[in-house]
């Protein structure tokens, strides 16, 4: 467990997004930095003296072979984060498993001894990203109520505005254009590309927002997995894929044979749904299959 020395004195920033650079490289795609065990949150200034906690992890003097990954290949990351407790342990253990946030500021040191990241950038994006998940919801319930126009059509409710203010302000500061080459089509692309993490979340419920992907979470561990466009016509191949991995397949496989042995011994949907720890809805689903 990584144990700071001294408080965290955020450096000015002028020099700050070189230092850092090297936590979010790549031309085409994001990379970031799961801070692991060597993260926790410590007290410290700002550059201007303003007093914050700060989650902070050592300075990679050399972060090549470190253990980079994209975060546009992990699904329902906003969700995720969402999901988390508004807290300094809730962010901490996201930051473990994902990174930083967006571009951490340095301590005023040569060489910096640590990098870190203020309470208030989580709280606020946590806030945001909280708020939005939850009308990507009450949109996808269509629950959302419509507004009508003075000639009585529908315009857009009051929900789905604020999240494109949203979307747009937090797109604006966290991505880029970029020329990609694309496997799939053989030809470079011009694409927007986030370059952060908070860029990525961001990116996501842009997508989910338009209409441009959904999810679906596997029917034994819950991970979130991305599924093409709702309006392609795929719905056949979406429906049987429930499970994220060969090892999830037939681990549900075995559970759906256990349903339905514990159904024919008399047991409750319940009874079943809380052994299996799986719904009473993913039970009923067995039963019938
Ligand atoms: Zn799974």
């Amino acid at each position: 467990m990584f144990q700071p020395i001294r408080p965290f004195q955020a450096a000015k920033p002028d020099n700050l997004q070189q230092l850092s650079a090297g936590l979010f490289a790549g031309d085409a795609l994001c990379r970031c930095l799961p801070l692991g065990e060597s993260a926790a949150w410590v007290s410290g200034t700002e550059s201007d003296g303003t007093a914050s906690r700060f989650l902070v992890r050592p300075f990679p003097g050399d972060v090549a072979g470190e253990d980079f990954f994209n975060p546009l290949e992990v699904h329902g990351l906003a969700f995720e984060f969402a999901a988390v407790p508004h807290t300094e342990v809730g962010f901490l253990s996201f930051a473990r498993r994902y990174g930083f946030l967006g571009v951490p500021r340095a301590t005023d040191e040569n060489p910096p001894q640590y990098l870190g990241e203020c309470w208030t950038d989580w709280q606020d994006a946590h806030a945001k990203i909280g708020a939005a998940v939850n009308t990507l919801r009450y949109v996808e319930s269509g629950q959302e109520p419509v507004e009508l126009r003075a000639d009585g059509t529908p315009c857009l409710g009051t929900a789905r505005a604020g999240i494109i203010g949203d979307i747009n302000e937090n797109l604006k500061s966290v991505t880029s254009m970029r020329v990609v080459w694309s496997d799939s089509k053989q030809r470079h692309e011009l694409r927007a590309v986030p370059l952060t993490l908070l860029g990525a979340m961001w990116w996501q419920v842009a997508r989910l927002f338009v209409g441009e992907v959904s999810y679906t979470r596997c029917k034994v561990c819950g991970k979130y997995m991305e599924r093409g466009p709702r309006e392609a016509g795929t719905a056949a191949r979406m429906a049987n894929a429930v499970f994220c991995s060969a090892t999830c397949r037939s681990r549900g496989h075995r559970m759906r044979a256990k349903a339905h042995a514990l159904r024919s011994a008399g047991a409750a949907i319940s009874d079943i749904a809380k052994h299996l720890t799986t719904d009473e809805a993913t039970v009923n689903e067995w039963l019938v299959s």
